[in-house]
């Protein structure tokens, strides 16, 4: 049968709008509902932001990304465990915790990416004692060999703590087929993004935003689908490209923007070509080779194949030089950085960012947001006061 571009614009619209609807939903329904589907199975929480996705596919059970709950729920026990100057992710996630909405997970890994994440891990260590709960210690000296050397004895232990809770070892094939799959999306996602930054008339930030979320809440398997049937759909979708400001938006790697305020800053006139929302869900600038030791590729991979962060300490090149390089290859007009409240890593690099783009003329402006945030009319001023000023020079 032959689909019009209507049918698959519409088709498009009700992907991207279910994938918005299980972004939103505090009791990751469809990940409870994979699981009953496939009983003895078990699941693993992400928190942000790069999660070694594959050992935990490999050991026979489903990584999901844990990564707050926006305005779906009232923070009620959290805030007696955090002081007020923290994040709201942190919170936000612990609360999911404490009111059982993640007592269907087996464990949860943390990483090494700031102060807040180390001791949330500590808070779920002692809150949740039956929970499987690790945290990852990610090298911060990429210029040493060792680095990557260490890195995959790291994931060795981790692995070996899973494959205890799942009861499966796997093999290197097992690895290197989880591999596969999570390269199979990760290229998919790398040519959604690619075509935003070419015809970003074609595909919004919010909607490629709401795309990768949802993929962090279902099976691989089923995700993997979804990106591809995208894929195949994009090229027909009817678009015409509008008179807007091409931008980089930088900042929001770890805690979620509200999809309110992403479709906020593209209707005051922004095409967001690229960003960093749910970058460790997309780390790798290539895929990770599929070799006969799986950690050590996995681990070369983190240190040599994968996007600046700012939490990725690399001292090799400045993050600054990253994104100037970005606004020039992308070309961009300008930079803006969409930092959580309280996010040292990002609130830090702006810092940096800030020095460098005003070497570099490059426009800045910076939009600070909290999950929570249900009205964005400060930040739609400020974002359409901005456009205009680039506009109208
Ligand atoms: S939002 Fe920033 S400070 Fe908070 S956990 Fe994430 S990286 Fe750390």
């Amino acid at each position: 049968m032959v689909t019009t571009p209507v049918q698959e614009t519409s088709k498009l619209n009700a992907i991207f709008d279910s994938c918005r609807e299980m972004g939103q939903d505090p009791e990751f329904n469809v990940a409870k509902r994979w699981l009953e589907d496939h009983p003895g199975k078990k699941a693993i929480g992400c928190f942000p932001i790069h999660c070694p996705v594959e050992l935990i596919h490999a050991s026979g059970m489903l990584p999901l990304g844990i990564i707050g709950a926006g305005t779906q729920i009232e923070v009620t026990y959290a805030d007696s465990r955090f002081q007020s100057f923290v994040c709201s992710i942190v919170k936000t996630t612990l609360e999911l915790g404490l009111t059982n909405r993640l007592k269907f997970l087996e464990g949860m890994l943390f990483h090494s990416i700031c102060d807040p994440a180390r001791n949330l891990s500590s808070v779920f260590q002692r809150n949740f004692p039956d929970m499987f709960v690790e945290y990852i210690h990610f090298p911060q000296n990429f210029a040493s060999p060792l680095a990557r050397k260490y890195l995959a004895t790291e994931y060795q232990r981790i692995l070996d703590g899973l494959q205890q809770r799942s009861g499966h070892t796997p093999t290197v094939d097992d690895l290197n087929r989880s591999i596969a799959l999570y390269n199979r999306i990760r290229a998919g996602l790398r040519e959604i993004y690619r075509i935003r930054t070419d015809t970003p008339h074609m595909i919004s930030a919010a909607e490629s935003f709401v795309l990768t979320r949802a993929g962090t809440l279902m099976a691989p398997e089923e995700f993997v689908k979804i990106v591809e049937e995208v894929l195949a759909e994009l090229p027909g979708r009817p678009s015409r490209p509008k008179d807007r400001i091409r931008v980089i938006l930088e900042g929001s790697f770890c805690e979620l923007p509200p999809v309110g305020l992403i479709e906020t800053v593209e209707q005051a006139g922004c095409y967001i070509l690229d960003d960093d929302f749910l970058r460790g869900w997309r780390w790798f600038t290539e895929d990770v080779p599929i070799r006969d030791n799986p950690l050590h590729e996995l681990a070369e991979s983190y240190s040599e194949r994968a996007y600046y962060s700012g939490t990725k300490h690399d001292t090799r090149e400045t993050k600054a030089a990253h994104l100037i390089q970005m606004v020039k290859e992308k070309k961009a007009d300008a930079v803006i950085m969409q930092a959580a409240k309280f996010c040292e890593p990002a609130l830090f690099d702006y810092a940096l960012y800030r020095k460098a783009l005003d070497e570099a003329k490059i426009p800045h402006l910076l939009l600070e947001f909290e999950e929570k945030t249900w009205i964005f009319d400060r930040a739609r001023s400020e974002a359409e006061t901005f456009v205009e000023s680039l506009l109208f020079d």
